[in-house]
């Protein structure tokens, strides 16, 4: 099956997904994607292995990657699409928060195991070999029975003001802006109403965003609602920026998230997928 869906946004096991990148492309195209973008947490390392795959199966596989950074102390996710994986500019950042992850880990795991959370870190480690993240300490509370599903790991033990809880010094959002554009790409700001802000101040990140040269923004996601998708088309438009779409799909477990299952983006919108060979505007 093949009808012609595009996902911009989705995670394999190099971060906090639960299927190696050639499984997430191989889940991909059964479910219809004809473009997919991988946007693994703080690395491109599962991108050749994606390609293989896509290739395989006449898939189009953007090369992605979704920053960790901050913007006035709160954590913000940067996708970069269509990034050159090999540019030095990008690996060096890249490099930089892959360390604060893994001195992150160590210290939730130090935590953890206060709770009786044996060998955090290593069980962590062992679940795919990419980068750590809350997602994986949250699986291992689940799997001790400490918390009864993710949701609630995440609530009680994983989220600021908890005890699993560790602050990243990400690096600041102009830099990862900075790192996708040395590396050809295309930096969209992701799942804009996920971040707890109010509307001043979502206006303000957005006009920060745009000051320091982000193209694009994340307008249809999974979870969003169309009063949502046309508040934050509203504000792409006036602050000159392209929309994307992408479902942030990290596991088949997600049952109410499906691959390349997104609305269409607001009349207006230029598509941050005009920018990429091949991509057919008209399918969306
Ligand atoms: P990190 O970048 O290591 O802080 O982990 C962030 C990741 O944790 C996000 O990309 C989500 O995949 C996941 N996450 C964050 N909050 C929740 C939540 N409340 N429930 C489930 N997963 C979450
Ligand atoms: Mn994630
Ligand atoms: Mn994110
Ligand atoms: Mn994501």
């Amino acid at each position: 099956m093949n009808d012609g869906k595009l996902d911009f946004h989705s995670h394999s096991t190099v971060s906090d997904g639960s299927l190696p990148p050639a499984e997430l492309v191989r889940r991909a195209h059964d479910a219809g994607v004809q473009t997919l973008a991988l946007t693994d947490h703080d690395s491109t390392d599962g991108l050749a292995d994606a390609a293989r795959e896509a290739q395989r199966l006449g898939l189009q596989l953007i090369n992605g990657v979704e920053i960790s950074c901050l913007w006035e102390r709160r954590t913000i996710h940067i996708v970069g699409l269509d990034v050159d994986p090999r540019h030095p500019a990008l690996q060096a950042g890249l490099a930089q928060v892959q360390a604060e992850r893994r001195t992150r880990a160590a210290r939730i795991a130090e935590r953890l195991g206060k709770l009786g959370v044996r060998d955090a870190l290593a069980r962590a480690q062992a679940m795919g070999g990419g980068q750590l993240t809350r997602t994986h300490f949250a699986r291992l509370l689940v799997e001790d029975g400490i918390a009864k599903d993710m949701k609630q790991a995440f609530k009680r033990y994983m989220v600021q003001g908890k005890l699993g809880y560790v602050a990243a010094q990400w690096p600041p959002m102009a830099s990862a802006i900075e790192w996708i554009h040395a590396a050809g790409g295309q930096a969209v700001l992701a799942h804009p109403m996920r971040y707890p802000l109010s509307g001043a101040w979502r206006e303000r990140l957005f006009s920060a965003y745009a000051g320091f040269g982000g193209d694009a923004a994340e307008i249809s996601t999974a979870s969003g609602d169309a009063s949502e998708r046309d508040l934050v088309a509203r504000l792409c438009i006036s602050h000159g920026l392209m929309g994307s779409a992408g479902s942030d799909f990290h596991s088949p477990d997600q049952h109410w998230i499906t691959l390349g299952r997104l609305a269409p983006l607001p009349a207006g919108i230029v598509p941050v997928w005009s920018c990429f060979e091949g991509v057919a505007t008209a399918a969306h």
